[in-house]
């Protein structure tokens, strides 16, 4: 670019989408999404039930990865007849409704990570979203949130997992910024979780000692933070090898604790150890790994590193093929989603999108259901200042994408209980006293900055407690049930019984609010084409649709009814034409002053009248209002008053707003000056649309004001509003009725 480009560069290059970085391709450094020439033809050979080549390599010659994926990840029995499919033929598999799920799961597991990446590697987007829809492992798609802020403000963290879990998330991740606030955080969202449904699950991602510690407390109910790696390289940094990765797995599998693991393209590069390899391929070894060691799930697509990823070409694409092949090995997907990706609004939710319309087990492995700057995972790709977009995204395509409306009177209530709830425990168990300052500040309170009350070593010195005592759930359930939180106690019990019971280690599984499991063995993804599959229960679906924003015309109604004035009165039931060349005629529209009351730019049509009669004075002319009761056309409406008019100049107001100057001897359709855009209109450009009639009327032909300057989406946000205020318009014409003559009470 030169040094002093163009406005037209200058401009654009102050949008949003140029703060983020994109890289030219460089498979040295692993900065290429698909196909590296580092990356190894597919192969396979066994010999005696023994893996002694793979993809490329050796036995010899295997790394970490290779030794354990050979030993534990493939199924042999399907993988001769899996490696000799052609992958054009398999990708097409994928997305034939008649090949069921199972056949290319069955498949799929003997392929190797080669051979699996490369045949992902041909799918088209759309064709993404059709494979993904069939192979997800459970039927019902779900959604995770993050609960987290910087103060660790175990209030706040209650009230805002309670608020969560109303919203219909049914994973609530959390952590620290503070690393010994951890058993706190744990606790308190727990409770909070519990407060707003039964069944939600919780998590608090720490150090990988301390939050197995905390699962076999009971303090939570799932993990899924293990990092797996595609290169040994990145395993030996990490003092970790795949053995020990599976051990810990296991640890928590052993207790009862859902368990997933976490991988992502791209991880590899920002950390300088992808080998010349291509991001997709070296994730399709950590899926491999996840399969092998016997995870329940991966969290992957991009994660930390999604901005790695989307910074190449087809780097999107391939974080999105993440997420189908680890539902082609067979296991819960939490598809990324998850850190923010992009700066621009456009791209962080065209990375979505296919996603949300596919459907997965989890569509965000980690919505930062607070807000941005509480998010202490970094901001997330969807956060609290996206939910009601979300949301109307959900009701717009007719999706589940997990989530719900949740009423601010209900949200009221679950956050007091949360608060109290968390109150109560801490004070009966000894480790905090909470004053009601704090309380108030933290029920009310839309992030930590909302909550100067709340005192920074309180997370700490309870946590200290919580470790030393020691205190398990049980401890937290009886405290509960103490202070007058049965249903609360009730409900974290049950998830006690769960994790004995086990059901909910099973692929993909969670609880709906019966506590019923919804897993890939109970709640199996069934989709073969149009009209199979998942499709939202009628009661689901108006959950879906009922958003909070919706208005009907009563709504509108009643909203005009709150603004009428008896400011705008008829003075005689007919009006005469004129015979002063210097009087202009307004005319309004026949719900002026009979039941709309206020413009779509929030002036009242009194106010807006004022202007446009203060106007004509300062031009020296007389002014007549009258009402136009036969006609909702404003057109028609000028028209009509401009032939009452002495100077055969009129305005017509309709009242919403809109306005137009018009002159007898003109067609209907014609006018001198137009108002089309009511909702940016002003007292000024009313008053400057009377001073023109006025010159006008006095035989001038002065400049024509135009609409004001607006860059808003003036359609989207008043296109509703104006159906209904139409309707009523139209709701008062009378065809055939005489024009009324109306008297104003002018403001002072
Ligand atoms: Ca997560």
């Amino acid at each position: 670019m030169s040094d002093h480009p163009i406005g037209r560069f200058r401009f654009m290059d102050t949008q949003n989408v140029n703060l983020d970085g994109f890289a030219v391709p460089d498979p040295t450094l692993g900065l290429v999404a698909f196909g590296s020439a580092g990356d190894p033809e597919p192969s396979l050979v066994v010999e005696d039930g023994r893996v002694i080549e793979l993809d490329g390599r050796a036995e010899a010659d295997f790394d970490v990865i290779d030794a354990f994926v050979a030993a534990h990840g493939l199924d042999l029995a399907a993988a001769p007849e899996a490696m000799a499919i052609d992958e054009v033929a398999f990708a097409r598999m994928l997305v034939d409704p008649a090949v069921p799920r199972t056949e290319v799961v069955r498949l799929a597991g003997g392929m190797t990570p080669a051979k699996l990446a490369r045949a992902l590697a041909v799918l088209r987007p759309a064709e993404l979203v059709m494979a993904m829809t069939k192979c997800r492992a459970r039927r019902t798609p779900s959604n995770q949130a993050h609960v987290t802020n910087r103060s660790d403000d175990p209030l706040l963290l209650a009230a805002d997992a309670a608020t969560a879990a109303a919203f219909g998330f049914r994973e609530i991740e959390t952590t620290v910024p503070v690393l010994g606030d951890a058993p706190s955080n744990a606790v308190a969202v727990s409770i909070g979780a519990a407060v707003g449904s039964p069944g939600v699950l919780v998590q608090c991602s720490v150090e990988e000692a301390l939050e197995l510690e905390l699962g076999m407390r009971g303090l939570v109910s799932y993990a899924e933070t293990v990092s797996l790696y595609g290169t040994e390289q990145i395993f030996v940094d990490g003092d970790d090898t795949p053995w020990s990765k599976a051990f810990l797995t296991s640890a928590y599998a052993s207790r009862g604790v859902k368990m997933r693991v976490t991988s992502g393209g791209g991880a590899e590069a920002l950390m300088g150890g992808a080998q010349g390899c291509s991001m997709f391929y070296l994730e399709a070894r950590c899926v491999a790994l996840a399969r092998a060691i016997g995870a329940q799930g991966v969290q992957n697509g991009g994660i930390d590193s999604a901005a790695v990823a989307g910074a190449v070409p087809g780097g999107v694409r391939s974080l999105m093929a993440e997420n189908l092949m680890v539902m082609l090995r067979g296991l819960e997907a939490c598809t990324g989603n998850d850190a923010l990706m992009s700066e621009s609004d456009v791209r962080r939710t065209s990375r979505t999108h296919p996603i949300f319309i596919a459907g997965s087990d989890f569509i965000c492995s980690g919505f930062g259901s607070i807000q941005r700057y509480d998010n202490m995972f970094g901001p997330s790709q969807w956060n609290a200042e996206d939910l009601d977009d979300y949301l109307a995204m959900q009701r717009d395509w007719g999706v589940d994408g997990g989530l719900r409306t949740a009423s601010e009177p209900e949200v009221a209530r679950l956050r007091e209980r949360a608060v109290d709830a968390v109150r109560a425990v801490y004070r009966l168990l000894g480790l905090a006293d909470f004053d009601d300052i704090w309380a108030a500040q933290a029920v009310d309170a839309a992030g930590s900055k909302d909550v100067p009350a709340a005192d920074l070593m309180t997370p700490l010195a309870a946590s200290r407690l919580i470790r030393d005592l020691p205190i398990t759930m049980l401890e937290v359930i009886d405290a509960l049930a103490e202070t007058g939180f049965e249903v609360e106690a009730e409900r974290m019990l049950a998830m006690l019984r769960e994790r004995v019971r086990g059901d909910y280690l099973q692929t993909a599984a969670i609880f709906d609010e019966q506590l019923r499991v919804l897993s890939a063995v109970t709640d199996p993804n069934d989709y073969a084409g149009p009209g199979t599959g998942y499709s939202p229960t009628p009661a689901r679906q108006v959950e879906i649709d009922a958003i909070r924003q919706q208005r009907s015309v009563g709504d509108i109604q009643l909203e005009q009814e709150r603004s009428r004035t008896e400011a705008l009165q008829v003075s005689a039931p007919s009006a005469e034409a004129g015979h002063d060349p210097r009087e202009v005629v307004i005319g309004l529209s026949p719900a002026a002053g009979r039941a709309i009351w206020r413009t779509l730019c929030g002036l009242t049509v009194v106010e807006a009248l004022d202007e446009l009669l203060a106007g004509l004075e300062e031009e020296g002319c007389t002014a007549r209002v009258v009402r136009v009761n036969d006609s909702l056309d404003l057109g028609r409406i000028g028209l009509t008053a401009a032939r009452l008019a002495g100077s055969g100049i009129g305005i017509g107001l309709q009242a919403k707003g809109t306005a137009l100057i018009h002159r007898r001897d003109l067609a209907p359709l014609a006018n001198l000056e137009l108002y089309s855009v009511a909702p940016t209109l002003t007292r000024a450009a009313y008053r400057r649309l009377g001073i023109n009639a006025g010159r006008h009327a006095k035989g001038a032909t002065p400049e024509p004001e135009r609409n004001p300057y607006s860059d808003e989406a003036i359609e989207a946000r008043y296109h509703t509003t104006v159906v209904s205020l139409v309707a009523i318009e139209r709701g008062c014409v009378v065809p055939g009725a005489p024009v009324e003559t109306m008297t104003l009470q002018r403001e002072a």
